[in-house]
């Protein structure tokens, strides 16, 4: 249930009614919006509660059931657009953020040159994984700790911050230390374990869609993240599974508008996994920010034909730097900038 105050409600008004919640066994969570404070009521039967026994409390403008399973990632508690800060670099403004690198942290040359490319070609934060969740066990799973201390290297050359994957609660706290922002896979969409952890760690998340999530699953794992008071959280939408096999997934672009529509968390597109090759890469970049993406994660390699993870959809630096220039028009016309 949302508890929506009157715009000028006092402190103590609002505490009020977040100890009522509490006699009642109830969490709450609030928004303190710019003229208004909005108190979520949490619980597993706040559906039993009548709405009257907020109402009557002074200083309460209204209540609102929510009807979505999921609460805090929804609109009705929080209306206005949420932007995350990843080390000083704001997502969900004006501004369409282009996290880019190679899927996969290989070396400290391989990781030093991709990162310069994609600086100079517009880039603003640096992604490469050093965990790696792959399908087969006997796979390259990633340099691990050695990775994450390259990408704390080439952070600090470079100026740029850093998105990593997380795959183990058992990293969590390892990976924050290095880490600007963790990235939560698509396999670990529903690892609630893992969400409740790494909200826990206050750093921005960047919760990928599940390959067979729908937006309502999606925005429900999101609120594992917001429960432990993180308000960092960004959505990306790498593409589902359909009965469609000519491309890797298929990449969902009506998920952004309904998003946008019920949700208040910026939402980056992966146009790289859901191509699965680097031709249909542009294209889909390009259709995503038509459809309101609030930014890109773009996988980058120096050489993808050596790539260890991920070469076929991988850019070469100068398809990279080409798509960064045929994207800006395309941001100009949509009211953005890159
Ligand atoms: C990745 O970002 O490299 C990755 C493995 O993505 P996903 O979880 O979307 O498959
Ligand atoms: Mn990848």
């Amino acid at each position: 249930m949302i508890v929506s105050m009157q715009k000028g409600a006092t402190p103590e008004e609002i505490d009020a009614v977040v100890q009522r919640a509490h006699s009642l066994g109830m969490d709450v969570q609030l928004n303190w919006g710019t003229d208004k404070t909005v108190v979520a009521i949490l619980g597993s039967n706040t559906g039993q509660l009548p709405t009257g026994t907020f109402a009557v409390l002074p200083g309460v403008e209204g209540t609102t059931r929510i009807m979505k399973p999921y609460k805090l990632s929804s609109r009705t508690f929080k209306p206005q657009d949420s932007t995350v800060s990843i080390a000083g670099v704001e997502v969900g403004g004006k501004r369409i953020v282009i996290m880019a690198g190679p899927c996969a942290v290989e070396s400290k040359e391989q990781l030093m040159e991709a990162a310069s490319i994609v600086k100079e070609a517009g880039a603003s934060v640096l992604r490469g994984g050093a965990f790696k969740p792959r399908t087969s066990p006997f796979s390259f799973q990633g340099l691990k700790k050695a990775g994450l201390e390259l990408l704390a290297e080439v952070r600090e050359r470079f100026n740029m911050p850093i998105v990593t994957e997380v795959l183990s609660t058992l990293d969590v706290s390892q990976v924050a230390k290095y880490a600007d922002a963790l990235q939560i896979g698509a396999r670990n969409m529903q690892n609630y374990a893992l969400l409740s952890r790494a909200g826990k760690s206050k750093r921005p998340v960047l919760l990928k869609r599940g390959l067979s999530a729908t937006v309502t699953e999606w925005l429900t794992a999101a609120d594992y993240l917001l429960a432990e008071n993180n308000d960092q959280v960004m959505l990306c939408e790498r593409g589902i599974r359909t009965f469609e096999d000519s491309i890797r997934f298929s990449l969902d672009i009506s998920s952004l508008p309904v998003i946008k529509r019920f949700s208040h968390l910026p939402v980056i597109v992966d146009p790289s996994h859901a191509a699965g090759h680097y031709a249909f890469v542009p294209a889909m970049a390009k259709a995503a920010i038509a459809a309101g993406a609030d930014g890109l994660l773009i996988e980058v390699h120096p050489n993808p034909k050596e790539a260890l993870v991920d070469g076929l959809q991988s850019l070469t630096p100068s398809d990279f730097t080409r798509l960064m220039q045929e994207l800006k028009p395309l941001a100009e016309a949509v009211g953005r900038y890159i």
